[in-house]
């Protein structure tokens, strides 16, 4: 009992230790996406200064005006000073604007989420897709290193996997795209890696993503894609929210164990708490390192489809019909390396990204928009 109680007061005593980012001034590229409002939301409360950069092509301010109501909130409630948050609207491509930026907003590092990221929109339109992110990249590292601010965190996919070899799939696996979306991740993920060998004052880390779920627990931010959905989870809320009669579920004859596909469903918090682990963490060294961010579980279509309907309390009709173009039967992490080396790993499960996209779903039907911004 003593034993307790005098740990407890030691607890009591001691300060919390400061958090490594607490000061940093960070460049978040893409900071009103789905992910990238989720990772300016973690930055400012780990204390950072954070200067988010967009152009709004699929997304909306809004988001960034929930993450800084968000923050001032919780610095509040923790007596922590106000959150910085500092939002510029422009484009990667433009190295004059970006240059500008730097100027007014000066940081030490950049977490490079920007990009466009829909499979069969990059094989419609491959030339935009190659300039948005490759060229879109290539412009921003040019601002960064004349900046001085060579410190980058990379927004890559495990869609560079292509169709594994082997599951669990490990960073030392064979790379290869099997889209122009995907040869955009491995073209940047190729220049970065000879950027970081011809220059040791990079510190360059790639973050390979595997399938982000969820939304912030409040139900202020959460994924809103334009249009019908090309991804399950979203997919499936909408059909749960009855936006949409029915899910079609693409194969139910693959080789797992109910025939139907199995992906490695992360929720978004943890996945942007890999970034600040690689952002506080990350070596450099001349490697620009590669980190699996996934939770290293199988999880199939209809598994998730059934964690849905019991975070949502409703039925989600769904009907079997072929595989669609591309997909691969599986596809799950392991991700030791980003324990080993970073101290990170996914610590929530499928039930929690359920429930909190579905808040998310709830409060927000239209997503950012009001609902008859919706109609127009
Ligand atoms: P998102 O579309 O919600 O966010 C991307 C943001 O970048 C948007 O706000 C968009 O307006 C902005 N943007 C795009 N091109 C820009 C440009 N040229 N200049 C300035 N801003 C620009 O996507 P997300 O889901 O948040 O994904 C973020 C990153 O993670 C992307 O690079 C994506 O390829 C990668 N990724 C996402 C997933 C996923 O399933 N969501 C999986 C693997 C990798
Ligand atoms: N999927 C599905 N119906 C949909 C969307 C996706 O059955 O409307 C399946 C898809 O075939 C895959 C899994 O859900 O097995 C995840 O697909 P998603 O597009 O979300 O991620 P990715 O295939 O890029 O990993």
């Amino acid at each position: 009992m003593s034993e307790v109680c005098s740990t407890r007061k030691e607890r009591a005593l001691s300060p919390t230790p400061p958090h490594p980012l607490l000061g940093a001034r960070v460049l978040v590229t893409g900071g009103a996406g789905y992910i990238g409002s989720h990772a300016c939301l973690a930055l400012l409360e780990a204390g950072a200064r954070v200067v988010s950069l967009d152009n709004y092509s699929n997304s909306t301010p809004e988001a960034l005006r929930r993450v800084r109501a968000l923050a001032e909130e919780s610095c509040a409630a923790r007596g922590a000073p106000p959150p910085s948050l500092d939002v510029v609207e422009g484009d990667l491509c433009d190295l004059p604007a970006l240059r500008a930026a730097l100027r007014a907003h000066p940081v030490s590092a950049a977490v490079h989420f920007a990009g466009l990221k829909a499979v069969g929109e990059s094989c419609a339109q491959p030339l935009r897709y190659y300039h948005n992110n490759v060229t879109g990249t290539l412009t921003l590292l040019r601002a960064l290193d004349e900046a001085g601010a060579r410190r980058l965190v990379f927004s890559s996919s495990a869609t560079v996997y292509g169709d594994p070899e082997r599951l669990p799939i490990a960073e030392e696996a064979p790379l290869r795209a099997t889209n122009p979306y995907g040869q955009t991740k491995l073209t940047v993920e190729d220049l970065l890696r000879d950027l970081a060998r011809a220059d040791a004052r990079w510190v360059i880390t790639l973050l390979r993503y595997f399938n982000p779920v969820g939304a912030h627990p409040s139900g202020l931010l959460g994924e809103d894609p334009a249009g019908p959905p090309n991804n399950l989870a979203p997919y499936i809320t909408q059909v749960a929210a009855g936006r949409r009669a029915r899910l079609q579920v693409f194969g139910g004859d693959y080789p797992t164990p109910d025939g139907t596909g199995v992906r490695d469903y992360i929720h978004v918090l943890d996945l942007v708490e890999g970034h600040l682990a690689a952002l506080a963490r990350g070596a450099g060294g001349g490697e620009a390192r590669a980190y699996n961010l996934g939770a290293g579980r199988g999880v199939s279509v209809l598994e998730l489809v059934a964690a849905f309907e019991h975070a949502s309390g409703r039925a989600v009709p769904y009907e079997v019909v072929g595989r669609r173009a591309g997909d691969v039967a599986a596809c799950y992490s392991d991700a030791a390396r980003a324990l080993r080396e970073l101290g990170w790993r996914a610590t929530r499960g499928v039930d929690e990204m359920a429930r909190d996209a579905w808040r998310w779903q709830a409060q927000n039907p239209h997503g950012y928009r009001s609902a008859q911004e919706a109609l127009s």
